[in-house]
């Protein structure tokens, strides 16, 4: 009796919340229903998928692979310059939309699960980014969505390996070369993190960040990666023109 009343008590303070701040897609700007979530129902299912995780050597694999040799790499939806689905990363990377970054991340971690290259990472490590970014954002983005795709790939998500040794420039603003230069070096691997790793059996690691656009970014995490004896693999939630 008493859980009953305290739902309906909580359902109709939510109402009440709906009716004074009421909620709307991020994509298109309609309103949400009350089962819905960040995204409705229509934006979800036009969602630009880009299938990569059933694709061997996909456009995300070979931009990547002209870098570094990466073992795999997929991402999830286009993100053209006139799309609306860039606010969807606008709003996990600026907005604080947390929530959304942890179930775009396993709605992609499902997809990854059905690939035998991605099935066999044994750790997801996100793109750390510097404390003092981290400070003022409140969160790292690659860290909430790679805790919804471990999740879902059934993996611990990891992030006493990867460390980043320097502060460095927002990537948005920079190009071509420039890009490469900025975060080139600025990352480095624990070596007690990587030694305690390998001990445990621990090789094929699934590197995560929001978007993958000139790959250095993932270039940069990945070379001292490689370097202390993982294989690297890749997945970002969008796939950017360049
Ligand atoms: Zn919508």
């Amino acid at each position: 009796m008493g859980g009953c009343f305290s739902q309906q008590w909580f359902s109709s303070l939510q109402g009440l919340r709906e009716l004074f701040f009421p909620r709307r897609c991020i994509v298109c700007g309609r309103f949400l229903t009350a089962d819905e979530a960040d995204v409705c129902t229509a934006c979800r299912e036009d969602l630009p998928m880009t299938y990569q995780w059933d694709i061997v050597q996909n456009a995300a694999f070979e931009r990547l692979a002209r870098r570094f040799d990466v073992e795999a790499a997929a991402t999830l939806f286009f993100f053209g310059a006139e799309s609306d689905y860039r606010k969807i990363i606008y709003g996990i990377k600026y907005g604080g939309r947390r929530e959304l970054a942890r179930r775009m991340g396993f709605e992609l971690g499902t997809r990854l699960a059905g690939n035998r290259d991605f099935r066999r990472c044994q750790a997801v490590i996100p793109v750390p980014l510097h404390p003092l970014r981290r400070w003022t954002r409140g969160y790292n983005q690659a860290e909430e969505i790679a805790c919804g795709l471990a999740a879902a790939l059934g993996v611990p998500p990891e992030t006493a390996l990867l460390r980043r040794s320097r502060y460095t420039k927002t990537q948005t603003r920079l190009h071509g070369a420039a890009k490469t230069k900025n975060v080139q070096g600025a990352f480095r691997v624990d070596p007690g993190r990587a030694a305690a790793l390998q001990a445990a059996g621990v090789r094929h690691v699934l590197l995560i960040d929001d978007v993958l656009t000139s790959g250095s970014t993932l270039a940069a995490c990945a070379a001292p990666l490689t370097k202390a004896g993982f294989r690297v693999a890749c997945a970002t939630l969008a796939f950017a023109g360049t």
